[in-house]
């Protein structure tokens, strides 16, 4: 027996990095939610890019019941079947040939970063331990992930931080030219930078990066935890880019659909480098997630939920560009697939929460990206009615926002 949770309960006693809005969910079915009071929302958040096959998804609470009730954990002292099948799916669905479990994205990014230096430890030396990032880029919240992440307010506070990091102006081709060296092990970066405000890799940006991590004997390694898993209509982003295919690649977020479970993806001769005893973790590859995981993979590498996914990005960003014309306040609509970035005019810079908690009063789930952004990751499969009437919410969330800026 407990007393009711309330949100006051909250800042009683959690620590205080994070500020949750007052409504506290408690249910949810594909894209809808509900809340305490029973009030309904549509979720054009997904848990950020997580819930990508929606809310309590049949064939999901299926899977993870059955496995519930056939084992939870063994740690990595032993394997299991859902581990080696989900290694197996992963690796036939991409350019990977071997798989190592994480429960998160910080950790499957930490996984490859050290996989990197390791690799360039073993084969060159020492002094082959630099690392290439890019300015606003983000890669978890770990010591290692945000030193390589290219957003300072994250990495303040906590110095001293890992030495051997360089950060790059994003899409700049001269910069990482004139920067890269035999003394770097690996460029990192998102195909789509996702926190830092849903800015994509220019093609040629990706062609030359690659490009030069050859010439440079440098690994090129894709951050693909929010781009990943079908998000912007290829099950990887880098499909869209064949002739820079990175050498490591790492998802997370809709990988489990909302079971914690992180992977980082990498060619054969590569993985050599992490040999027994090298890198572990107790949960990873845990039969529950990992059972979860496979059958998230089956539903989001259907190339009809693929396909479904340009069809909805097209009916999503037409109906922004016709909320944003009766109600103006992005100056662009940007992104690929279901990862899209609605930038607010100058005029409104700094002000995304204030736009995200309006949604929210009018019944709508959205996220922001940075204080200028307000970023949409819907479930790929969400039905066209729910787009519909999140619109209707976002559309007189807008209205409120102009009329809130005119006072
Ligand atoms: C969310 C995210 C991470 C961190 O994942 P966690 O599961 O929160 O550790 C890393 N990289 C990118 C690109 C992300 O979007």
């Amino acid at each position: 027996m407990h007393s009711k949770v309330t949100r006051a309960l909250f800042d009683e006693y959690m620590v205080p990095n994070y500020a949750p809005p007052e409504m506290i969910p408690v249910r949810g079915k594909g894209s809808r939610v509900w809340d305490q009071a029973g009030q309904e929302y549509i979720d054009f958040a997904g848990g950020i890019a997580v819930t990508a096959l929606g809310h309590c998804h049949p064939a999901l609470v299926d899977v993870l019941t059955q496995q519930a009730n056939t084992l939870w954990h063994l740690s990595n002292v032993w394997t299991n079947e859902p581990a080696i099948h989900l290694a197996q799916q992963l690796c036939q669905h991409t350019f990977a040939e071997k798989v190592y479990f994480a429960n998160s994205g910080a950790e499957a990014n930490e996984a490859a970063f050290k996989l990197a230096r390791k690799y360039a430890h073993d084969r060159v030396g020492p002094q082959k331990h630099e690392l290439i990032s890019f300015q606003n880029s983000f890669h978890g919240r770990t010591l290692f992930t945000v030193s390589v992440g290219g957003q300072l307010k994250y990495r303040q506070g906590f110095e001293p931080v890992p030495a051997g990091i360089t950060h790059l102006p994003f899409n700049d081709i001269e910069a990482l030219e004139k920067t890269i060296s035999e003394r770097t092990c690996a460029v990192v970066l998102e195909p789509i930078q996702g926190e830092g405000g849903i800015i994509p890799a220019d093609r040629d940006f990706l062609l030359a990066a690659r490009n030069l991590c050859d010439r440079h004997d440098a690994l090129l390694i894709f951050d693909e935890i929010q781009t990943g898993m079908g998000r912007t209509g290829k099950l990887f982003a880098y499909e869209h880019f064949p002739e820079a295919t990175p050498d490591i690649l790492t998802t997370a977020k809709a990988l489990g659909n909302g079971f914690p479970v992180g992977a980082m993806l990498c060619r054969e001769e590569i993985a050599t480098a992490f040999n027994f005893g090298s890198h572990g973790s107790t949960y990873g590859g845990n039969p529950l997630a990992c059972a979860v995981a496979a059958k998230v993979l089956e539903l989001i590498a259907d190339p009809d939920l693929l396909a479904g996914v340009l069809t909805r990005h097209q009916y999503l960003v037409d109906a922004l560009k016709h909320a944003n014309d009766n109600a103006p306040v992005f100056s662009a609509i940007r992104g690929q697939g279901l990862l899209i970035g609605c930038e607010l005019m100058p005029h409104f810079a700094g002000r995304g929460r204030e736009l995200l908690m309006q949604a929210l009063d009018a019944g709508l789930m959205v996220l922001v990206a940075g204080p200028n952004v307000l970023r949409l990751a819907p479930a790929l499969n969400i039905p066209e009615a729910d787009i519909d009437e999140g619109m209707t919410r976002l559309s007189s969330a807008m209205q409120c926002f102009l009329n809130d800026g005119g006072t």
